[in-house]
């Protein structure tokens, strides 16, 4: 068997195209093949109608899958049609696109690996560089965002994500039914800066039934605008959320005012402990939290309210009586001589319409926390992504459940 044939088995390049040459490399590390075709009518690039061919393009370099650890490339002529509608125009090669450098085939290959591990690794295990990858990933999420189109999620979901330094947030449009990243607007979380995304966007919002978020006024103000349709909830985590940031005021304060050095650090040492739900506090941690709470009785006061204020997911799915159970822990919330818990317990009561529709309406806080810990990972294995572009590339790629493979068609 020549190389020729052997290559043309293993290849089984797709009508009209043929093995005509290969040629292996002194050290065998590198297999090079050319492809050529007979008389054959091709696909217009642009509307996929059969064309007669016009001419052919200088040769282009493709790399594909390795052969035996060798790594392969195909060199191709590409074929220009004469389509009726669209005049002379690419014809369609079935093993890459117009504007790779490689063929379906390793891309499909290059998409599952960075699936699986971070980007430097997965240059390392494809042999493709860092850079191509970016480009491969650049390539399957925009394809994945057009082929989901602007279907609107059920539910949607805002929520600001802290990046690159203290004062840089991104907004992360969610999709908690899926348990998915929609969207990412990399320009903050104000509604001057990312009111534009919104506006493109009013016709599909107008179909959310839902809507989950903190409490800022930003997003509530968006909500409002552009989702008419939407009932607003404040869900299970961004409630807690600043329970717990009372809690650690609190604590804070406490801590200031001991006055032993040595009980201070112990104290602050045991700061997590206040953060855990009372069934979630692991067993180890026990008792260094019974201390702390010895040690502080208001913060263990405060830390006692913020876990009545759980109850509430508890109770009841009934509205007058989970208006009552709030009443009840409202009134023990503003009675607490505590500041920051009095401060909280009006925040919420001033949202108190918003967090009964999420417990009405079982809107659960699970999505939001997995995937925050999703894009946290997705953050560091990627150093930190210094350009925006990138990181938003990067959450859709992995949080983003896209149909990311690549097709004939690209
Ligand atoms: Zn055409």
């Amino acid at each position: 068997m020549t190389l020729e044939a052997f290559y043309q088995k293993l290849l089984n390049p797709p009508k009209p195209w043929n093995v005509s040459k290969v040629e292996i490399s002194e050290d065998g590390s590198r297999v090079d093949v050319w492809l050529t075709h007979e008389q054959y009518t091709f696909l217009c690039s642009e509307c996929h109608c059969p064309a007669s061919t016009y001419d052919h393009m200088p040769e282009r370099v493709f790399q594909h899958l390795d052969t035996c650890e060798s790594k392969t490339f195909l060199h191709v002529r590409l074929p220009r049609v004469n389509c009726s509608k669209h005049g002379v125009k690419q014809g369609v090669f079935p093993l890459a696109g117009q504007y790779q450098d490689v063929t379906y085939k390793l891309e499909a290959k290059c998409i599952a690996v960075m699936e699986a591990c971070d980007r430097t690794a997965a240059s390392e295990i494809t042999g493709v560089s860092w850079e191509r990858l970016g480009g491969i990933m650049n390539r399957a999420v925009k394809r994945g965002l057009e082929r989901r189109g602007d279907i609107p999620p059920l539910i949607l979901g805002l929520d600001e994500k802290q990046v690159f330094s203290r004062h840089r947030y991104f907004t992360i449009v969610t999709d908690p039914v899926n348990h998915c990243v929609y969207d990412v607007i990399t320009d903050g979380r104000a509604k001057k800066h990312i009111e534009y995304w919104f506006q493109e966007r009013k016709e599909m919002l107008s179909k959310v039934e839902k809507a989950t978020m903190d409490m800022s006024a930003s997003y509530y103000s968006l909500t409002a605008e552009y989702m008419p349709n939407a009932t607003i909830c404040f869900d299970h985590y961004h409630v807690i959320a600043i329970m717990n940031k009372a809690v650690d005021e609190v604590r804070k304060q406490a801590q200031s005012e001991i006055k032993d050095e040595d009980a201070r650090k112990a104290f602050f040492r045991s700061r997590m402990t206040f953060l855990y739900g009372e069934e979630n506090l692991p067993e180890h941690l026990r008792f260094k939290f019974e201390q702390a709470k010895s040690v502080s009785a208001a913060t263990a006061r405060a830390w006692e309210i913020k876990e009545l204020l759980r109850g509430l997911w508890k109770v009841t799915k009934d509205e007058s009586e989970l208006r009552v159970y709030f009443k009840k822990w409202y009134w023990r919330a503003t009675h607490s001589r505590l500041k920051p818990v009095c401060d909280a317990a009006k925040k919420l009561k001033r949202h108190l319409q918003g967090i009964i529709a999420a417990v009405l309406h079982g809107i659960s806080n699970s999505a939001t926390e997995g995937l925050n810990s999703k894009i946290e990972v997705v953050k560091r294995s990627a150093c930190g992504y210094r350009n925006k572009d990138n990181f938003r590339t990067a959450i859709l790629f992995h949080c983003g459940k896209l149909d990311l493979m690549p097709t004939m068609e690209g």
